[in-house]
């Protein structure tokens, strides 16, 4: 079983267009008994604006530090 800092990983990774079948399994089976990555995925995609600071609230920690630190890769890489 992949654990969230995996399973974050692996979802930062299909944002960009990278996952094979197999990743996508275990990412799936991850989050089917994973409530706070469930949560992370819905917020992302439903949010085009990405407000850090209204997800991180919802997010353990280790998936928030993961996600700040693609937000501050995608920032610089924009800029
Ligand atoms: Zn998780």
């Amino acid at each position: 079983m992949y654990t969230c800092k995996d399973a974050i990983n692996l979802l930062l990774d299909f944002l960009d267009g990278e996952m094979t079948p197999e990743e996508s399994q275990h990412l799936r089976e991850h989050l089917s008994g994973c409530a706070p990555c469930v949560d992370f995925l819905r917020t992302y995609r439903a949010t085009p604006g990405l407000c850090k600071r209204a997800m991180a609230q919802q997010m353990p920690k280790e998936v928030s530090t993961k996600l700040t630190e693609y937000l501050r890769a995608r920032i610089k890489s924009a800029s």
